[in-house]
């Protein structure tokens, strides 16, 4: 982590010409759609070389990820088309994977040892699950053979397609989510809606069973009303509940603070740090390598950056890494770049006070949060179903 004199703000003298976008998160699909819908009016960009570096052509939408696992969805419904929005947007596509940004001479490596420069740069690559529960460094580095993460997503859509063809082969198949928050929820009752139509519905023994491995509180972060509602449906589901803390997986054996389960697989949903490309970057970052950005979302290091959704970290006030915030901070974000790039004023992400919280429960019904205010039922899982395609199509048109 290294501070360095911020660069001078751009004058209309030397306005930047190469807009680097890495990762395509909530912001730069955003701004992929504003380029293409304002293509006609972009005069002020046509010298603008725009570039996105992004790990996969598609970017999975995580808030229909669980309902594509309990099979409601088909891929295709929960993928946002990165590489042809960029063709559309005029915007040259790579796919490759970040690995080093080098800030202090404004320019970043692939993986694959590709170098680029740039005069603006915008990150928005998402963070990795956090896995240091795992109880040596070994296991931590084993990780892809063993438990497996939920993010980043795509390995994981190849992983889960395997766990499911495996259990389909198998007589009997136990699977653990270790985690405590909402996205471990979602993800323990897909998987038992799952596993449960794999056994036949009606089927009333356990040979197909999932686990939440939860710590001591389940749901940290919500109140009681909302809690007591999703302990009723996890119930509803037969899901057992481990209020045990996870510590390591080996030979099919999940090793908590108290047990020792036997489990065909083990999902980690256990919150989030900062992307591994974040150990090599000298641009500042807090916590656990998240990128230290202000209220406009613009480095607090490097001027020339910015980082948005689960990559970065607000240093002016507390802020949950989440999609809400990836989508309503990546809308300004989005409005910045191109403030910066026109050398206009930026605007800052005021986070809502209250958001709305749906939570799917494997079958067609889902549980709502409003601040202190909580429903639940099949219709609140139509509303979600028809929020998250129009997110989808909308991003996708
Ligand atoms: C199952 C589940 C359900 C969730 N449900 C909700 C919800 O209902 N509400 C909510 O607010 N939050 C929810 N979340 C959290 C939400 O998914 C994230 O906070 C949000 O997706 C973060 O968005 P982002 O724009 O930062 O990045 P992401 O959506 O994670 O996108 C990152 C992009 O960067 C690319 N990338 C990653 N690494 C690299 C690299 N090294 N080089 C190049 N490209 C890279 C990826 O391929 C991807 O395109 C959920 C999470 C999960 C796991």
């Amino acid at each position: 982590m290294k501070n360095s004199p911020s660069p001078k703000p751009p004058s209309q003298k030397s306005l930047p010409r190469k807009l680097l976008l890495v990762g395509a998160g909530h912001a730069h699909i955003g701004l992929l759609r504003q380029l293409i819908d304002a293509k006609n009016r972009l005069n002020s960009l046509n010298n603008l070389q725009i570039t996105l570096v992004t790990e996969q052509p598609q970017t999975i939408y995580s808030g229909m990820l669980p309902g594509w696992m309990a099979g409601h969805y088909s891929l295709a419904d929960i993928s946002i088309d990165a590489k042809s929005l960029c063709k559309r947007a005029g915007v040259r596509f790579i796919q490759q994977k970040l690995a080093k940004v080098e800030a202090d001479s404004s320019s970043l490596s692939t993986t694959k040892n590709n170098t680029f420069d740039y005069d603006l740069l915008s990150l928005n690559t998402g963070a990795d699950t956090d896995i240091r529960w795992l109880n040596n460094d070994q296991e931590q580095a084993d990780i892809s053979k063993k438990v497996i993460p939920i993010r980043p997503i795509y390995p994981f859509v190849e992983r889960w397609q395997q766990i499911i063809a495996d259990a389909k082969g198998s007589d009997q198949y136990h699977l653990a989510i270790v985690g405590a928050g909402a996205a471990a929820v979602e993800l323990v009752l897909a998987a038992q809606y799952r596993l449960q139509q794999i056994n036949g519905i009606n089927n009333n023994n356990n040979n197909y069973q999932a686990y939440l491995v939860c710590g001591d509180h389940l749901l940290p972060s919500f109140n009681e009303r909302f809690r007591q509602k999703v302990i009723g449906q996890l119930e509803r589901h037969n899901v057992k509940i481990i209020y045990s803390k996870a510590k390591g997986y080996s030979e099919g054996q999940l090793y908590t603070n108290t047990d020792a389960l036997s489990m065909n697989a083990v999902i980690a949903a256990t919150g989030v740090t900062g992307s591994a490309w974040t150990d090599y970057t000298d641009l500042q970052t807090v916590d656990d390598g998240f990128i230290a950005v202000n209220e406009t979302q613009q480095s607090v290091s490097h001027s020339n950056v910015f980082a948005v959704g689960d990559v970065a970290t607000r240093v002016d006030q507390d802020m949950a890494h989440s999609g809400v915030h990836a989508v309503f901070g990546g809308a300004v974000e989005a409005d910045n770049l191109l403030a910066y790039l026109a050398d206009k004023p930026l605007k800052r992400y005021k986070p809502k006070n209250r958001t709305l919280y749906l939570l799917s429960c494997g079958d067609k019904y889902a549980i709502g949060s409003w601040g202190k205010y909580s429903t639940q039922g099949r219709w609140v899982w139509t509303l979600k179903r028809h929020i998250d395609k129009r997110f989808v199509k909308s991003a996708n048109r």
